[in-house]
């Protein structure tokens, strides 16, 4: 009987595929190929044929195996995803009641990354061969060669100042043959002792803190160091150890942050340059980054939220720079926070992640004050120089002009600055020329035909555009209400109207607007911050681009246009952010030599947030803030989640929401708010409505809303929903 013969017994599988089901499915393996858990392999789904992996489930033994499809594709030079890998992705899963295939599609982004790059024709020395003549050309290629390592002809020419037809000489006269290389070697090792700065006394105290942290299991380590303070250089001393004890290493920052004069440091202080990973990169160095993570050739990375996904071989160390920063919160796809997620990947595998920050979360330092995180203060700059002396401007009183957006004592400051040779920055965090734009005669607006946003004037582009949807359209002449001509006015003030005002005001200065839309794209971008580094510019007006992690030796001056901008929102973190974003980017001056100013625009100089800043009294602000959340039961405190029902419909999509709200099953220790329709009611044509469910911290709201979900109205007809775990964006 066939059945009994083992030669015939048929191996099965399951395997993650990237599509949001709950579970794996099961897959025959191909006859002589074998697979392990972590394995990757192609596997035929419905009409085509997608990315998996073998995982740790049992797989369906009751289903019989002549029904099954088999695996089309073993990519056995790949090494399996290891078992803290695979934790890692069904722990995230779990957390953020994603589907374990959707998290794997994140560690599988690269299918190039999959397959050895195919090698590429090199030339090599014939041993003992020599030339019938030997030309100067010809000894030049010949002593460049001396190493006997194989070059490509292009290198080789290039390296012995020759033409490529002396290199054809040689292989002509069979002093040189034709050989296949790898096409990428193996990017140069980081050098522990490259150069060393010597270290103020409080950052060795926390370098030898974080190095006592190695070998010892998870342990998370915060830095909280004023700007200027030499957290960079006290982590890189981690790298150091991580390197030491031969692990890898990832440095998270936010994806802005991530620029020229990082990687130039990092050169500075290692010899070589980080891999890097973020979504600028091009295919084909992603797939190198990849590769040689995976093997381990690749030590130190680079990367924004997405590279915790990457498959390590041997992860020891995770720094997440400007742990504060919102934008390690991913808000589609699977929601998840990359700060939180790198915390449980060092736990997972027992490895110290180091998190650091001038303004930290309010979460982090209530982890601190009880003794969950180790904790590490540089309360002093590095070069000695002052924290800005900061004043704030009531605009109620001392205000600009009509039709101006900066206070006379801001120019006031600006103009003495810029007689002094120093540089300025003019802060305001909103893109293009103006927020909105009205007509005069009959008073219509400008709206988005999409989403519930007013459309911003990019004058530069000359168009009218939707910051949530990308929606573009010319700047009409007519009022496409009452079609008077010339009747358009702008209102309010975004990055390219400050711009000119200060060229206007200052038609000397050397005028610079860094704003993440500029065209050009992030190479330009580059550039610029480069010119700005080198003190190129003289007044430079940029969005919360500028505000992180930047080192601008010659500013001494930031004006924040608008300190009032991010105190409305109905976000329980608006006064937390607005603080740590003020006083990032005032903290951008005079690091280096001290004097630095800084000036905040302000309507409310009585709110907390600004007395805060004007006082530097950071501890006093967390410790309010501390109190607020504790009483309101808010994170850290209490724990949120949110469920976005969206929809084409409108009312359809409510009256979902209602019935969603309705099902919840009762439960004391769970507040449910909502449905309210959300602050951003419509995004590319959906309408949205948002429930949040409240908990106290030790409830497990994952598994309440599970229930929830399971047992209540299931989306249709194009309504979508999506939960989001600590939520950090309520719009
Ligand atoms: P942070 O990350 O805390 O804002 P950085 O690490 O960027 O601070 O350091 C600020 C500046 O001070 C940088 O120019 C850095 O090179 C310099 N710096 C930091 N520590 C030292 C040190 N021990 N010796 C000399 N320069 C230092
Ligand atoms: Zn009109
Ligand atoms: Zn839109």
């Amino acid at each position: 009987m066939l059945f009994d013969d083992p030669d015939f017994q048929e191996t099965i599988a399951s395997v993650l595929v990237p599509v949001a089901v709950a579970g794996a499915y099961t897959y025959k393996v191909p006859p002589g190929k074998s697979v392990v858990p972590g394995t990757i392999v192609k596997v035929p789904l419905g009409p085509r044929e997608v990315i998996g992996a073998v995982w740790d489930i049992e797989p369906d033994a009751a289903i019989n195996p002549k029904k099954l499809k088999t695996i089309s594709h073993v990519y056995d030079t790949t090494p399996p995803l290891d078992a803290d890998l695979r934790r890692f992705v069904d722990w995230v899963a779990n957390w953020t009641l994603g589907a374990p295939g959707m998290v794997l599609r994140m560690v599988l982004r690269s299918e190039e990354a999959l397959e050895p790059e195919a090698p590429v024709p090199g030339v090599r020395r014939i041993e003992g061969a020599e030339p019938e003549r030997l030309t100067p050309a010809r000894g030049r290629v010949l002593a460049t060669m001396e190493d006997g390592f194989a070059w490509t002809k292009s290198g080789l020419a290039h390296a012995a100042g020759v033409s490529t037809s002396v290199i054809d000489g040689l292989l002509q006269q069979e002093v040189l043959e034709t050989v296949l290389m790898p096409a990428a070697p193996p990017p140069p090792k980081p050098q522990l002792d490259y150069a060393q700065k010597p270290l103020t006394p409080a950052q060795q105290v926390a370098v030898d803190g974080l190095t006592a942290c190695f070998g010892k299991g998870s342990t998370v380590a915060l830095i909280d160091g004023v700007t200027g303070s030499g957290k960079t250089e006290v982590y890189f001393e981690a790298i150091a150890e991580a390197l030491r004890r031969g692990k890898q290493t990832l440095v998270l920052l936010p994806e802005i942050a991530l620029t020229e004069q990082f990687l130039r440091r990092f050169e500075q202080r290692f010899g070589v340059y980080p891999a890097e990973w973020h979504s600028q990169i091009t295919v084909k160095n992603r797939s190198r980054v990849w590769r040689g993570v995976a093997s381990g050739d690749v030590q130190v990375v680079i990367g924004a939220r997405s590279a915790l996904f990457l498959p390590f071989k041997d992860l020891g160390l995770i720094i997440v720079d400007e742990e504060h920063d919102a934008a390690f919160k991913q808000d589609d796809r699977v929601p998840y926070s990359a700060r939180d997620m790198a915390v449980v990947r060092g736990h997972l595998s027992g490895f110290p992640v180091i998190l650091a920050s001038a303004t930290p979360s309010v979460e982090s330092i209530v982890n601190a004050e009880v003794g969950r995180y180790k904790l590490f203060e540089l309360p002093e700059r590095a070069s000695g120089a002052a924290l800005p002396e900061l004043t704030a401007i009531d605009m109620r009183q001392d205000g600009p002009e009509r039709g101006r957006w900066l206070a006379p004592g801001l120019v006031q400051g600006i103009a003495s600055t810029y007689a002094e040779g120093g540089q300025s920055l003019l802060f305001l965090n909103r893109r293009g020329y103006a927020p909105l734009t009205l007509c005069r005669t009959c008073g219509h607006r400008f709206q988005c035909a999409h989403c519930s946003a007013w459309l911003v004037e990019h004058r530069f582009q000359k168009k009218l555009v939707c910051h949530h949807c990308g929606h573009q359209e010319p700047v009409p002449k007519a009022c496409p209400s009452c079609q008077s001509v010339d009747s358009l006015v702008a209102c309010g003030p975004g990055v390219e109207r400050i711009a000119e005002e200060v060229s206007e005001r200052f038609p000397q200065a050397r005028v610079l607007v860094l704003s993440s839309d500029i065209a050009g794209g992030p190479d330009r971008l580059k550039r610029e911050m480069k010119i700005v580094e080198e003190g190129g510019a003289d007044i430079v007006i940029g969005t919360q681009l500028v505000a992180k992690g930047h080192n601008f030796p010659l500013m001494k001056l930031v004006g924040v246009v608008d300190a009032d901008l991010g105190l409305a929102h109905g976000d329980p973190r608006a006064a937390e952010k607005t603080f740590q974003l003020l006083a990032q980017v005032t903290g951008r001056a005079g690091r280096v030599t001290g004097g630095g100013k800084g000036f905040l625009q302000t309507y409310n100089a009585d709110h907390p947030v600004i007395r805060a800043l004007l006082s530097s009294d950071k501890k006093a602000f967390y410790q309010a803030e501390i109190e607020a959340r504790r009483a309101a039961g808010l994170p850290p405190f209490g724990r949120l989640a949110a469920v976005i029902v969206s929809g084409p419909d409108r009312t359809f999509a409510e009256g979902f929401s209602r019935a969603l709200a309705r099902a919840a099953p009762p439960d004391q220790a769970v507040t449910l708010l909502g449905p309210a329709e959300a602050a951003l009611a419509m995004v590319r044509g959906r309408y949205r409505f948002r429930l949040l469910a409240m908990a106290p911290r030790q409830y497990d709201l994952q598994a309440y809303l599970r229930h929830w979900l399971s047992t209540g109205p299931k989306p249709t007809k194009g309504l979508r929903l999506q939960v989001d775990i600590d939520p950090q964006h309520f719009l």
